[in-house]
Formats: C-alpha cells, structure tokens, sequence
C-alpha cells in the first residue's frame, strides 16, 4: 500500500477533520496509506464542536428540570427550588469538548495520519495549498494522488431587516448572557432541537416556522404530535408565520412579525439550514463540478468531476448526519485501499430529534409509503408512558408502525417519546434485515417498557 516511489508526499490528503474526514483519515492510515488531514478550526468538526455533542449534553441539562418537576410524586421533595447556572454548563461543556478534541488528535496521530493546521485550497487535481493558523505565515503547498474535500457546511440565513443582530447554532453554546426570552425561527431538526432546550433550561421560548407544521418530511402524525407537545411543554410554537424585521432597543430585540404583530427577545436563533462549506476551496478554478446550492457533485465512489478528488458528508449535502458521514468514509477508504465491495446504503437510515419529548424514525411515513408501496397497514399506540402515572406530567408517547400489506415488511417505524432515539436504534436493525409485521408479532417484549408497544401493537387503524 505504502507507495515509497510515489511522486506525490501523501496516498491521500483529506480537507476538513470533522466526522467525514477524521474517519476516512484514520481508516486509510490503518490500511497502510500515507495520510494527511488539514484542518483550519477545531478537530472532530461541527458534530464534536458545535453539533450533536454539545447539544446532546445541552439537553440533558433541559431534561433536568422536568425531572425535578416529577421527582416530587415518586415521594422525593426538594428543599429549595432548583437554581441553574448557565455558566457551570457552558465550562463543563467546554472542557469535555477540548478532552475530545484531544481524543481526535491521538486517534489520528496513533494511526500515523500527518496534521496540517490550516486552511486549505486546491491548486490542481493532486494540490493543495494550506495558509496557516496560529500566525503562520504565507502558505505551504502539499501534493497528494487523492484528495477528499470534507470540509462540511455552515449555516444559512436569510437576508431579513436586521440580519446582523441574530444568532445561529455556531454562537448558541456560549451565548452570554442567558437568553431569559428567545425567539426561534424554524422548523427543522435544530430549531425544534432548541426550542425545547433552550424551554428546558428556563428561556421563554416563541418558536417561528413558516409552513403548515414543524418538520416537513417526517410523518404527518408525528409532526402534529411532537408540535402538541412542545407546546404543552411551554414552547410559543407559531405556524405560518416569519420575521419581518428586527431592531434593537433598550427593552430587547424587537421582532416585528409579518402578521403586524411582535415579539421582544433577549436572544434571535435562525436555524433555517445549512450550506456546504465550500467558500475559498478553489473548486471552479480546478474544475470541482457543483450543484446550483453549491453541494459538491460526486458519483456512487465520491468521486468529484476531477478524478483525484473526492468529497463526502455535508458538503454533497445529501443527509446531514455524522453516521452517514462516517459511512460515507468507509466506503471510499475500501474503495481507495480495501477490495472495493462496500456499498453505502441510504435506505432505512434511522434517525432522532431531540426534541423533549424525543422523536426517533426509521424507514417511511405513512402518506410516502402510501405513495410508494399503494396497500399499507398502520398500526398505532398512543398512551400516557408508566413513569407519568406518578409524576404528574401530562406528556403523551407516540408509537407508529407502517407496513407494506403486500410483502408484510413493516416499512415504518416512529415514535415521539422518552429516549426515542435509543429505541429506534435497534428496531432499524430489524428494518434493515427487512423483517416482516409477523416477526415483529413473535418477537416477545420486555416489560414494563414503552417499546414493547412495538411488538404487541395488533389491531391496525387504518390502510
Ligand atoms: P464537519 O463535521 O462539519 O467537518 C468539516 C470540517 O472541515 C470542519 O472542522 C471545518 O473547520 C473544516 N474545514 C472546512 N473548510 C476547510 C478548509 N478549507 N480547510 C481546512 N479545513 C476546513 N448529526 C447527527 O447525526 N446527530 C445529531 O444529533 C446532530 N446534531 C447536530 C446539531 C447541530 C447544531 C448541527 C449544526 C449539526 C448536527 N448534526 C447532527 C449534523 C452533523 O454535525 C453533520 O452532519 C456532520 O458533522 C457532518 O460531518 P462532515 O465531516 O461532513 O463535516
Ligand atoms: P433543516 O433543513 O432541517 O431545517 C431548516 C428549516 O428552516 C426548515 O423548517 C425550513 O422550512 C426553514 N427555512 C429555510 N429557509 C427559510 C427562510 N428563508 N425563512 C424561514 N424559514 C426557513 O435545517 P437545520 O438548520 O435545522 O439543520 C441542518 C441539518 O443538520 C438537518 O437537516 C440535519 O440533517 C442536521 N441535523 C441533525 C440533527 C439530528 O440528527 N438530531 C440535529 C441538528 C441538525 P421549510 O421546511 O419550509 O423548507
């Protein structure tokens, strides 16, 4: 593997150590290759830095304080109201975030991957420029026979009035001060994330989304259900409505709202999307194709129109999420080093909202399976979940099965609930090996739990 008359200094240089490019670096070190990985921010990338880690954590301090609520019918009384302190949670965030930047940088030197800190630019099919961080200066040029641009995306927002005075996810984890009123605006996976931490956490939460109901492509019924409950958990969710503009006053944000009316804010989150991260790469000079969004184009081998470049994750904007980034990396270190027989599938990807309470889903909603397989079953429970026979939270759990009636393969699984996201997990298992409503029917639970609904759900409510 290791090409000692190679012209080239790397087998492969990768662009960006975020999920994509961290695995696909490590992966093709182990098997031989000569490794380099340039990266201008932090290791780990958005998931590790101002992703999934960090809001995970953000959610289970917001999960605290409905446990504090509940603790007091299972006998449990509290002295003093519970008090939190943004600033404790912002430090211990920070810190558990430098261990795994730390983490990243000993798999990747264990491995035998060279570290480039920088900012990277194409020159021609196999360079690459690097302008140094940390007061380096000018610029320090790599060669290498493949290289993998995974540089991610960032987020998007409109140009409204008023632009300048709002935040996105990248400035939310060390806002300061704590945002005592917040307005979010959006309805996808990070807005709806934050709306219930930030509701959690004590924030006063008005929640914009410009459409009929809150993420759009999941099931119908899940939208509406999750949308209930987040405001029965406090969240102001707003339907078909939008900023007009914003100004600063000595009370606040004020947010003008194009039904005439307003809203003052602390804190204005835009969680309205992201784009791929591509400025200042040098793509059109070397020939890099994109599409109009500016999406890195590839083929089945994440191979971009320059055959030596490839690109993976986020910036082909296909599904955002750090396991298909890390799917992605495996199929092409196999494709590039291994025996060139790993597929990347992008059916039946599960995935999780964090929302409170959690959604998790894997395969079809109802209305596209419909669409796609004609004749479904649809099985459903809905129910008040054990633990709240006690606590006294009116939270309601959703579970959802959806099964092509033809070929019996349950096709669909949802659910809104407590660790939705956990379940889920192993139900995609079972999905992916295609099994069938009967092997969900023999499959026996374990009580008491919610996801024994799953399989002793039998009287369908609808086709
Ligand atoms: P990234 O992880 O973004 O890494 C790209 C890296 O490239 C960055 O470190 C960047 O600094 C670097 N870079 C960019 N340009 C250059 C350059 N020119 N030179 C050098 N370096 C460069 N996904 C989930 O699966 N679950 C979740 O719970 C989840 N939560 C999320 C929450 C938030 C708030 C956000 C924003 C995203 C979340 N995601 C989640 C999505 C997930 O973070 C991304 O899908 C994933 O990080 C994509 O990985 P990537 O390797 O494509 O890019
Ligand atoms: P999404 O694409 O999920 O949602 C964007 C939202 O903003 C949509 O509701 C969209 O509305 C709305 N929107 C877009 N443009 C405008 C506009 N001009 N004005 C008003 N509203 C607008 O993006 P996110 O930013 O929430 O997240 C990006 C991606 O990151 C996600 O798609 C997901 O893949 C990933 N992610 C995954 C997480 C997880 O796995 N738990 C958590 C967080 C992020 P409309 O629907 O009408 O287009």
């Amino acid at each position: 593997m290791n090409d000692v008359d190679s012209p080239f200094d790397f087998d492969l240089l990768v662009i960006g150590g975020g999920s994509g490019g961290v695995r696909a670096a490590r992966m093709a070190a182990q098997r031989g290759a000569r490794v380099a990985v340039v990266e201008g921010g932090a290791l780990g990338g958005t998931c590790v830095n101002v992703g999934c880690i960090p809001k995970k954590l953000y959610s289970y301090a917001a999960h605290y304080a409905e446990a504090f609520h509940e603790a007091a019918g299972f006998g449990w009384s509290i002295p003093a109201p519970p008090r939190f302190n943004w600033s404790v949670l912002k430090a211990n965030r920070a810190t558990e975030i430098t261990r795994l930047n730390g983490v990243y940088q000993n798999l990747l030197t264990g491995a035998g991957v060279q570290l480039i800190t920088g900012w990277a630019t194409l020159v021609d099919a196999h360079t690459v420029a690097v302008k140094g961080v940390k007061g380096a200066e000018g610029q320090q040029r790599y060669s290498a026979k493949n290289i993998l641009i995974a540089t991610g995306g960032t987020p998007s927002v409109p140009d409204i009035a008023g632009r300048a005075l709002v935040i996105t996810s990248n400035d939310l984890f060390d806002l300061e001060p704590f945002p005592q009123r917040m307005l979010v605006v959006g309805g996808g996976y990070i807005a709806c994330e934050f709306a219930s931490i930030f509701n959690g956490l004590g924030s006063q939460v008005t929640q914009l989304y410009r459409g009929e109901q809150v993420l759009r492509g999941f099931d119908d019924e899940v939208r509406h259900f999750l949308a209930a409950e987040v405001r029965k958990a406090g969240v102001d969710l707003r339907l078909q409505a939008d900023v007009a503009n914003i100004t600063r006053t000595a009370q606040g944000l004020v947010v003008a709202l194009e039904d005439g009316s307003t809203v003052t804010v602390d804190a204005v989150l835009y969680a309205t999307g992201r784009v791929p991260l591509v400025a200042g790469l040098g793509l059109e000079a070397v020939g890099v194709k994109q599409s109009k969004d500016g999406a890195i184009e590839v083929n089945a081998q994440y191979q971009t129109s320059v055959p030596s470049i490839y690109a993976l994750g986020d910036v082909t904007a296909r599904m955002q999420l750090t396991p298909v980034a890390l799917g992605e990396a495996m199929q092409l270190v196999d494709h590039l080093f291994g025996s060139g027989h790993k597929q990347m599938a992008y059916d039946f990807i599960p995935t999780a909202v964090f929302t409170h309470p959690n959604i998790g889903t894997v395969g079809f909603g109802e209305a596209e399976a419909r669409a796609k397989f004609g004749q479904i079953t649809v099985f459903k429970s809905e129910f008040k979940a054990l633990k709240h026979t006690l606590s006294g939270s009116t939270e309601r759990t959703l579970m959802k099965l959806i099964v092509d009636t033809a070929s019996d393969r349950v096709v669909g699984l949802h659910m809104v609930g407590a660790d939705a996201g956990e379940v889920v997990q192993g139900f995609a298992v079972a999905m992916k090996a295609g099994a069938t409503k009967a092997v969900f029917d023999s499959t026996i639970g374990i009580h008491p739990t919610a996801a024994e609904e799953f399989v002793t759900m039998r009287v369908p409510v609808g086709g």
